[in-house]
């Protein structure tokens, strides 16, 4: 194929990234509650990323796409996301990226009620997870899977799973801002786990009040800093429900009566106010006071007919009986029940339409690619190619960076690690220059094969040197060079001398009846910011000097 194939159009290098800035700008957007433009500025990332041919990203852009439509509750289109997405994921070589994007896609199934199909894909992604090294994508995952237990009611098991992502987040070192909203969440649950407790008369876990009460303290104490509207009413509200869950009622109120204060500036939604309302409903008629409780649960009746999403009214008409059932008020207790089965109903004719939809969409798909739509399947076509040309320069360069036998870096990529490291800002290291003695007689005593395997196995005694960083590469014939920044020479010479023993302690009968291996070390300093092959002249010259003297030695100063 010639350089001016027309896929030289999509070589990701020339639009690097572009995706990356309409993501970075979806999320600002969302923290600024500016959720239509952040869904807007998550496509056109999608859509960049497509058009450069960088699969990573239009797997995240999904990701992000899907959560913005999991987080407003428009779940249809946030699973024809996470399905259109599916198409990529198999050219996906970034399994955090594909671990994020299956995570969300699995908490709008069990939201959407596919509870059991929702539940398996997140439980996979939670193994897979554990092999992943990216820990945002971990968390990601372990708190969508907190948050699918939530959606499922085992109110103990989310709380649970949300504390585990936050220890995980805290322990594993993600940015404040990821910190925050793991400790939102897990407070959230941990509250709601307890105050749900208590209405049922159950057991309370005290070190978990006393985690959770420790955690709201500091969400309101972040967002009160940062001017965190919904952060602050909600954790009022969840101090609300600890204190009422500890008995005190005055402390309850005054958290409460502070939530509602706060949740008039949160911008776009009253959902804080309503939770806080249910809260202080259960105070309120706990206290015998019934009419107060109706009419604080009258005052939000309007924002529950607003809301879009039909778990709202769900779990209103649900708290409402409950409460008519503590104030004994059998008629409207009846009557909410009423409403509330009706709307299960309504619900489950939702669910199952949701579900024809999602095959729908499958099948939409399936037929778009039957009906050889030429130009998008041309698109793909040519995607798949620049994928596949993009994996196999991948391997060629590897390749071209690694010597065939023993695996080890070459010379080339000696030179591309010396310049990382410069890049990097290291100013010092130290070079081991290693030969094998008589090496000519392995080959002549023993065969050329013999002598192979012996590369090999001091290949792996110089890759399980003990220092830090070092890097290791062969320069030639029976001759590999160890590159260890950031380690003087007096502390190389240990490791030097480290590696000498163990090259001739290993069981080299394994590899031929009456064989014996050594090796000799040339050591010298390099500071980067000197001409590398003088250093490496040193070593030699040190190396040289170790023969002269009977071999088998390290040597750091002729
Ligand atoms: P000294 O102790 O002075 O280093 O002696 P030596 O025999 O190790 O050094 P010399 O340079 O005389 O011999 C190196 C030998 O390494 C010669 C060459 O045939 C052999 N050799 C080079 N590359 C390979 C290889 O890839 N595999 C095998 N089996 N032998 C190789
Ligand atoms: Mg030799
Ligand atoms: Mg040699």
């Amino acid at each position: 194929m010639s350089q001016q194939s027309p896929l030289s159009v999509l070589t990701p290098t020339l639009e690097l990234h572009r995706w990356q800035e309409f993501l970075d700008r979806a999320v600002e957007l969302d923290w600024k509650g500016r959720i239509d433009e952040a869904v807007q500025a998550a496509e056109a990332g999608y859509q960049a990323a497509l058009e450069s041919g960088e699969v990573v990203g239009a797997v995240l852009a999904s990701h992000r796409l899907g959560l913005l439509n999991f987080n407003r509750e428009t779940l249809a289109e946030g699973l024809q996301v996470c399905l259109r997405a599916e198409t990529w994921t198999k050219f996906c070589p970034d399994e955090g990226a594909v671990l994020s994007l299956r995570s969300v896609h699995g908490g709008i199934l069990v939201a959407l009620g596919d509870i059991a199909g929702g539940m398996e894909m997140l439980v996979d992604c939670l193994q897979r997870s554990r092999r992943c090294p990216e820990a945002l994508a971990v968390w990601r995952v372990q708190t969508a899977y907190a948050v699918a237990l939530f959606d499922i009611m085992d109110f103990d098991g989310a709380a649970t799973a949300a504390g585990e992502a936050l220890a995980y987040a805290e322990v594993n070192g993600l940015l404040q801002d990821y910190l925050l909203i793991a400790r939102c969440i897990a407070g959230r649950m941990a509250a709601r786990a307890l105050a749900e407790r208590k209405l049922a008369g159950l057991e309370i876990d005290q070190a978990l009040f006393e985690v959770t009460e420790s955690i709201q303290t500091q969400v309101l104490t972040i967002g009160l800093k940062s001017d965190f509207a919904y952060e602050v009413a909600e954790a009022n509200c969840c101090l609300g429900m600890l204190a009422w869950v500890r008995g005190d009622d005055a402390g309850a109120t005054a958290r409460y009566t502070a939530a509602l204060m706060k949740a008039r500036d949160v911008e776009d939604s009253g959902l804080i106010g309503l939770e806080t309302s249910y809260w202080y409903a259960y105070l309120l008629a706990g206290q015998g006071d019934y009419a107060g409780a109706v009419s604080l649960l009258d005052g939000v009746e309007e924002t529950v007919a607003q809301q879009q999403s039909s778990r709202v009214p769900l779990r209103y008409y649900g708290v409402r009986y409950r409460i008519a059932e503590r104030g004994e008020d059998w008629a409207s207790a009846f009557r909410y029940l009423k409403l509330y089965h009706g709307q299960v109903v309504a619900d489950h004719a939702r669910l199952s339409s949701a579900r024809a939809y999602t095959m729908k969409i499958s099948l939409d798909l399936e037929n778009l690619r039957q009906k050889q739509d030429s130009a998008r399947l041309e698109r793909d076509r040519l995607l798949e190619e620049n994928l596949r040309l993009a994996a196999e320069r991948q391997a060629s360069d590897l390749a071209a960076r690694t010597d065939p036998l023993t695996g080890l870096g070459n010379r080339r990529e000696l030179r591309f690690q010396c310049e990382a490291l410069k890049a990097a800002g290291v100013e010092h290291a130290t070079l081991m220059l290693v030969d094998l003695d008589h090496f000519k007689r392995i080959n002549d005593v023993f065969s050329h094969a013999v002598g192979d395997n012996v590369l090999k196995a001091v290949a792996r005694c110089l890759e399980a040197i003990q220092l830090d960083g070092a890097l290791c590469f062969r320069m030639g014939g029976e001759e590999f060079l160890v590159v260890a920044p950031q380690v003087t020479a007096c502390v190389a010479l240990g490791a030097a001398e480290g590696l000498r023993l163990a090259v001739q302690a290993h069981d080299w009968r394994q590899v031929a009846a009456g064989l014996d291996v050594t090796c000799s070390i040339g050591v010298a300093d390099w500071r980067l910011a000197d001409d590398f092959e003088s250093a490496l002249h040193a070593a030699d010259v040190r190396l040289y000097s170790a023969k002269n003297a009977g071999r088998n030695r390290c040597v750091l100063t002729v």
